[in-house]
């Protein structure tokens, strides 16, 4: 049982301490085969500019021969509305390898949406079942309107959602559902609940310093204590497709 890439790290573009050249070189001396540079979209309170993931395809292109590693440059976008919305325009999705998709507590959004969206998320330990349905819709309207690979850390930071109707449209989109190095909130149940739609799931360590880049403990912890089946997992012995 092998982990091939970790799909999922920040550098100092935003809030990260490392650099990419950085990241690459520890995901490489881990035996890595992949690792994906995926920045806080335009919204968060550590973002990227307008510009930055050009400099940064730029700094992967110089890069790229001096290291075995394959390296790809992603982005996570955060879910800015009831409808779905993300905080970067389509056109700039289609240019990247792959696309991460979060909620974000302190991410710029319109006021109804804050209002409406983000705040009971920020206020109610114990979500209402509206508010899950909200959160759930939330999610569905945007993986059906845009182009996403990973949906990141599910039932992190408040936003609750209805795990397995997510991932059964995950299934048909063959969108991956992250088990997050560090934020994971997953109970047995959602987890059972996934497996059987046949979801793939995702190890990502979302990083941000080079020690983290490939450290993932706590989702291997979850995989064992809740046997979730290793095909499942599309990053284990196996690379995964970003179509
Ligand atoms: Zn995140
Ligand atoms: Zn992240």
């Amino acid at each position: 049982m092998k982990l091939t890439g970790d799909f999922h790290t920040h550098t100092t573009y935003t809030h990260g301490t490392s650099t990419i050249e950085e990241n690459v070189k520890q995901a490489e001396n881990l035996g890595l085969k992949n690792i994906a540079i995926t920045e806080h979209s335009y919204n968060s309170c550590y973002h990227i500019n307008h510009g930055d993931l050009d400099k940064m395809r730029k700094d992967i292109d110089a890069i790229k021969d001096k290291y075995k590693i394959k390296i790809l440059l992603g982005i996570e976008a955060n879910l800015i509305s009831r409808n779905g919305d993300l905080d970067i325009d389509d056109s700039e999705l289609d240019k990247l390898d792959l696309v991460i998709v979060g909620f974000h507590k302190f991410t710029k959004v319109k006021f109804k949406e804050w209002l409406f969206f983000v705040l009971p998320n920020l206020i109610r330990k114990r979500p209402s079942k509206k508010q899950i349905e909200r959160n759930t819709k939330a999610y569905l309207n945007c993986i059906k309107k845009h182009r996403v690979n990973i949906l990141a850390h599910l039932q992190y930071g408040g936003c609750y959602v209805d795990c397995e109707k997510i991932a059964k449209e995950c299934v048909k989109r063959n969108i991956y559902i992250e088990l997050n190095g560090k934020r994971i909130n997953f109970s047995k149940i959602e987890i059972d609940k996934m497996v059987k739609t046949g979801v793939k799931f995702i190890i990502n360590s979302d990083a941000h310093d080079i020690y983290s880049v490939g450290k993932n403990h706590r989702a291997f912890n979850l995989i064992e204590k809740y046997k979730i089946p290793l095909e499942q997992i599309a990053n284990l012995d196996k690379i995964p497709d970003f179509k």
